[in-house]
């Protein structure tokens, strides 16, 4: 799946504030073409990363949402065992102002060198960087320090090719069909056959988002339109809202709202707090709002694919 069509989410941890005996700290793998992104760093990440068998990628990047501990603090033990595994390839991590200085913190308090380059971006609203076939785009959500929600948005892709159509214009099946289909013309029996007479219509690109710990914001909803799948911080019940509200974190129910607002395909709550032992009361409390709702657990994996 990894190296094939689509995107596999991995969620490594799924807890809120503390870990408990089921859930490591907030950490997800996404993977894609071959490239890691992980979502938040929280304690014990990388570990979570062999057990779920995710790998260490040479093509990786990290997007760190806010510079709370649960999110942050396993970033020292990934740069660390990376290390001591002998990485060579420059590691991008991006984050909000004062990411760098943690960084430093890190390595200069606990007194290692790296074989490898952490380079960090510190980054606002707006595009946060480019991969192949995607660009990460971020705003800043509601939460009591500043904190980003990240979207993967991927570009377009090119229509279905038409082979029937592809065969009356006179093209051959073989490379010159693979050349179509990259959105080259080619040439046949000099006459020219471009892309766009073979090709339909271009298709959308799947899109993701994960939202940070926030409160409700339509900042957020704005950001995940349409999107694929949105991962939600879901802290409380509707019994706490009142204190969703004080430590800007979200209900369920708000998750939900967002979900139902931008019109997702499917909401993944996380950021569970460590009183719910079950969480089936917020995956109820969320599903009365909006009905393609999973609560996420440590290694649960979802597979977002191409649906034409
Ligand atoms: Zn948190
Ligand atoms: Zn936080």
């Amino acid at each position: 799946m990894a190296s094939g069509a689509g995107i596999e989410v991995v969620f490594l941890g799924t807890s809120g504030s503390v870990p408990t005996p089921e859930r490591g700290l907030p950490c997800i793998a996404i993977r894609r073409r071959g490239e890691l992104l992980l979502l938040d760093c929280g304690e014990g990440c990388q570990r979570q990363m062999m057990r779920a068998g995710v790998g260490f990628a040479k093509r990786m990047k990290v997007f760190i949402t806010h510079l709370h501990g649960d999110h942050v603090l396993g970033l020292a033990g990934l740069l660390q065992s990376m290390g001591l595994m002998g990485r060579e390839e420059p590691l991008p991590v991006y984050g909000p102002r004062g990411l760098a200085r943690v960084v430093e913190a890190f390595k200069e308090a606990l007194g290692f060198e790296l074989p490898f380059r952490v380079e960090v971006h510190e980054v606002g609203e707006g595009e946060a960087c480019r991969g192949d076939g995607y660009r990460v785009e971020a705003v800043f959500v509601e939460h009591s320090v500043p904190t980003l929600a990240y979207a993967l948005i991927e570009e377009e892709r090119p229509g279905r090719f038409n082979p029937e159509r592809a065969l009356k214009l006179g093209v051959p099946k073989g490379p010159l069909w693979k050349a179509l289909q990259m959105g080259e013309a080619v040439e046949v029996g000099g006459r020219l056959v471009k892309p766009e007479d073979v090709l339909g219509p271009p298709r959308r690109g799947l899109k993701l988002v994960y939202s940070g710990d926030t409160g409700f914001t339509e900042k957020l909803v704005e950001l995940s339109r349409g999107a694929d799948l949105l991962i939600h911080e879901a802290t409380f019940d509707d019994s706490l809202e009142h204190k969703a509200l004080e430590e800007k974190h979200s209900t369920a129910r708000q998750a939900a709202t967002v979900a139902k607002l931008a019109g997702v395909k499917k909401l993944a709550l996380t950021h569970i707090s460590p009183r719910y032992q079950d969480p089936s009361l917020l995956e109820q409390q969320a599903r009365q709002v909006f009905e393609h709702v999973v609560v996420a657990y440590d290694f649960l994996k979802l597979n977002l694919v191409y649906e034409d």
